[in-house]
């Protein structure tokens, strides 16, 4: 099914066919829009538009609450599983704000491959540059979407050298396109010699493509107006010369990247990216994991929880864990062990997103992305086997860049808003830290808009006004040593010291030149600004 042997013994023909990614751009790029065509043709909504009420609640505060309010659309969106021809695709969301960083890093741990979507007047903005980033940590795949090329863009040799140039990767032209803005007709696909026509009367439509031997075919006049069709051989002649030319292990490997151009809501370019898909993200991939790895193949069940949502029904206290099975064919009713707890779960209620709606999931398998309906026992970074004990690795949590101390409105219900936050602490929303001296807490938090989302869900799904002060504290660290060594520390720095919300100890200090005396005074203590999931 992939073009490329993988060094790797065939899968299973079930995990074989499953391309799991994400989607990464910078806010306004047209990743909804490209989301809601994908679900489009794969037939998992019967019209665009349906998921449109996502993108657009993000674009100011209060609407962003009020998609927080209708929980369904953010949750259902938070993984979507369709079929494409052969393909099985599972598109996990990535949360689009910059605040929301540490939830996509994240959610970048769960997926195979990524799609990284620019904007042809804007080429590489920061947010992309950050994902990508985070992709290349991991040596992720990353297929390119060149969108909005309907509308005036940027010269395509100029795009894809700020590509090479910015993001150090080879970029290689998987189609060219005729024409730009308003003159925009249609791409060349480079991978196939065939042209694709837009229809701009139809959005919804897929292009017309017309199969032609290459660029000196005459059939090629009939469609491409005389004026862009000079410019069209001269470019692709130039291409071909210039760029590199399609290796799909290089691909694999994260250093070469396919760029596509199109327009995400003329629908067009985008079931030749699909396809791109298909034949060049990977399959499932093998998990990292102590003290072994964990493949795709095996027999036996595994899999990680990379995102917990709480309170998806605020009558009910539920929770659902998101699953990313690295292993194995999962069915309904099956007792996996938690492995954190070695303790028995029965999985009866597990969700499977198909769009808009949750659906019973039945059964499945290595590359899925499973909702797990839970009370709190499931905890992101949380692995789930058939009995042996593995522990997924690579699931980062960061240390926050912003601390405040919170209060609850009325004081005789603290203890209902330390649940609260606890709460939201599994979720991965916040950081919760429980200082030695004083009473309260202290959250931090990696944007500022996460404080104002977490004070509007307290109040809506708790009932409890919370005021967020400044805090004394502004950088939180880590501290691992030996327990002797940790003890000592801690005693003689009780004023600093809190434990977070699994109980580990946290270093607060407002001074890097605190930070600095411990790297200094106390050789056997480290202070780190990121900490595994346990
Ligand atoms: P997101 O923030 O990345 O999810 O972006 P959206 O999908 O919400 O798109 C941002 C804006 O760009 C919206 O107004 C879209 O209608 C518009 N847009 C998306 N794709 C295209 C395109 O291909 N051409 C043009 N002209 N506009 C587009």
């Amino acid at each position: 099914m992939l073009d490329i042997p993988q060094n790797r013994p065939a899968l299973p023909a079930e995990i074989a066919r499953r391309r799991t990614f994400a989607i990464i751009s910078h806010p306004d790029a047209g990743k909804t829009t490209l989301t809601e065509k994908f679900l489009l043709f794969g037939g998992a909504i019967q019209m665009a538009g349906q998921v449109r009420a996502k993108g657009e609640a993000r674009r100011t505060r209060s609407d962003f609450m009020q998609m927080e309010k209708d929980r369904g659309i953010s949750v259902s969106a938070s993984a979507m599983s369709f079929d494409y021809g052969n393909f099985r695709f599972n598109l996990v969301d990535t949360p689009g704000h910059s605040d929301f960083s540490e939830d996509t890093y994240r959610t970048l741990t769960a997926v195979d491959a990524a799609i990284m979507v620019i904007d042809g007047a804007k080429g590489v903005e920061s947010q992309t540059r950050k994902l990508f980033e985070v992709c290349r940590l991991r040596d992720l795949p990353i297929l390119t979407f060149c969108n909005k090329m309907d509308r005036e863009s940027r010269d395509v040799f100029e795009i894809i050298d700020e590509i090479q140039e910015n993001l150090a990767i080879d970029v290689t032209p998987a189609s060219w396109p005729i024409g730009m803005g308003r003159d925009f007709i249609g791409a060349y696909d480079m991978l196939n010699d065939r042209l694709e026509i837009m229809d701009r009367a139809d959005r919804n439509k897929v292009a017309e493509s017309v199969q032609i031997s290459g660029l000196d075919d005459p059939e090629l006049a009939k469609h491409v107006p005389e004026n862009l069709l000079g410019q069209l051989r001269e470019e692709i002649e130039m291409a071909r010369e210039l760029l590199p030319t399609l290796d799909p292990r290089a691909v694999l490997e994260g250093h070469m990247t396919p760029i596509w151009f199109g327009s995400a809501i003329n629908s067009f370019g985008v079931k030749e990216l699909m396809d791109g898909i298909g034949r060049l993200a990977p399959e499932p991939q093998p998990t990292s994991a102590e003290p072994r790895q964990i493949a795709p193949e095996e027999e036996k069940v595994a899999g990680f929880v990379f995102k917990v949502q709480a309170n998806m029904d605020p009558k009910h206290r539920d929770r659902v864990a998101f699953l990313r099975l690295s292993s194995g064919h999962f069915e309904r009713g099956m007792k996996l062990t938690h492995v954190r707890s070695k303790k028995p779960m029965a999985i009866s209620n597990p969700v499977l997103f198909l769009a808009s709606d949750r659906e019973l999931a039945e059964e499945a398998w290595a590359g899925d992305i499973i909702g797990i309906p839970n009370h709190g026992q499931l905890r992101i970074g949380d692995t789930l086997t058939e009995g042996e004990i593995l522990k997924v690795t690579g699931i980062p949590s960061f240390a926050p860049e912003l601390l405040q101390s919170a209060r609850a409105g009325d004081p005789m219900k603290a203890k209902h808003l330390e649940k609260a936050l606890m709460q939201f602490a599994e979720e991965g929303a916040a950081k919760v830290f429980k200082p030695t001296y004083g009473s309260g807490f202290i959250v931090g938090v990696v944007g500022q808009l996460q404080f104002e989302v977490l004070g509007s869900r307290i109040e809506m799904e708790y009932g409890l006004p919370v005021r967020f002060e400044a805090s004394q504290f502004t950088s939180a660290r880590w501290v691992h040593g030996s327990q002797k060594a940790v003890e000592a520390f801690v005693n003689a720095n009780k004023q600093h010291i809190a434990e977070d919300n699994d109980g580990d100890i946290v270093y607060l200090t407002r001074l890097q030149w605190d930070i600095d005396r411990v790297v200094r005074d106390y050789p056997d203590i480290t202070l780190s600004a990121t900490k595994e999931m346990m």
